[in-house]
């Protein structure tokens, strides 16, 4: 018997959610309840002063207004910090973290450029440092933790884009679990949360498809399983730029004026490459039609698609 999709989306609400979230949020749950799979919520408030309580409330509700439903109470990734501590602790008993007292200009400085346009690769000036410079070091600076990375090289398989692989020691370097100001890393707190909820389908921007060798690393180091990754192509504006939400790009507040969400729906539906003709569309019918085959590769221009688009940005 295959065991049924529990999928989720986790957004991080240090913004309202923009079209490019709410895509990936409809991909995530059409993609689980065709399969007939349950769906979760989970806040990425880690960083709590980024994300206030009022962003993640505006998530909650334009996810509700969309017609997406879950299927336990969201969790609240600000809460669990205890649950964190007991996985981080279980990494240093391996003995695989290390004290970071690196500044931000030092780490530019050192650092090996990667791939990927996040942070660059840690060039290990910490990772052999003796206790006694450890003690003194720590007199004066709150280090970061690092996780030591294996000497080996980590793949992926993405079921939209094929196989992505990293040689952690070049391509990703000892990365921070746990920050100076002691909060800890988005990698291990996805990691735990996914495994601990029973996350088998994770369904995200293939802006983060970097982050996953790190994070199967984590699940190997902690005997999670590794769940099934599908990453999707991004939201882009008229010019090519990525929707991001410092730009304000079209959220609910001024969408939901205009329309309902069946356009709504039916726009990203058809963006996505779900419907073939850019018409309303309930949700209802798009988790009966959906299909993964169907779903672009390429980024997503939102001035390819006609009409509904072009009129809301003309009016915003
Ligand atoms: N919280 C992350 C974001 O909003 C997504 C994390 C994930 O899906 O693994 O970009």
């Amino acid at each position: 018997m295959t065991t049924p999709v529990t999928g989720r989306f986790a957004p991080t609400p240090s913004g309202r959610l923009h079209l490019g979230n709410l895509l990936c949020a409809l991909l995530a749950y059409l993609s689980a309840r065709h399969a007939g799979g349950r769906f979760l919520l989970r806040i990425e408030d880690l960083d709590a002063p980024r994300c206030p309580k009022r962003l993640c409330d505006a998530a909650i509700q334009d996810l509700s207004w969309l017609g997406i439903t879950w299927d336990e109470p969201p969790l609240f990734q600000s809460e669990r910090g205890e649950i964190y501590q007991r996985y981080f602790r279980e990494l240093e008993r391996k003995g695989l973290l290390y004290p970071c007292f690196c500044t931000r200009a030092q780490l530019h400085a050192a650092s090996a450029p990667n791939r990927g346009d996040e942070n660059p690769v840690y060039a290990g000036i910490c990772a052999h440092l003796s206790p006694e410079d450890i003690a003194e070091r720590i007199r004066t600076r709150r280090p970061a933790i690092r996780l030591r990375v294996p000497d080996e090289t980590i793949a992926v398989q993405d079921c939209h884009y094929g196989q992505y692989s990293e040689y952690m020691p070049r391509d990703c370097g000892d990365f921070i679990i746990r920050r100076s100001d002691g909060l800890f890393g988005y990698q291990l707190a996805v990691v735990v949360d996914d495994a601990l909820s029973g996350v088998n389908e994770i369904v995200r921007g293939h802006d983060i498809l970097s982050s996953t060798p790190r994070q199967i690393y984590i699940q190997r180091l902690l005997g999670f399983d590794t769940p099934s990754y599908i990453h999707i192509p991004l939201l882009e504006d008229a010019d090519g730029r990525r929707l991001a939400k410092r730009n304000r790009d079209m959220d609910l507040t001024s969408l939901s004026k205009r329309f309902s969400r069946e356009d709504i729906l039916g726009m990203l539906a058809y963006s996505a490459g779900i419907l073939e003709e850019e018409r309303p569309a309930a949700m209802d019918e798009l988790i009966s039609r959906f299909d993964w085959k169907n779903v672009k590769k390429e980024d997503i221009r939102l001035g390819k698609t006609v009409g509904v688009w072009a009129a809301a940005q003309r009016n915003f």
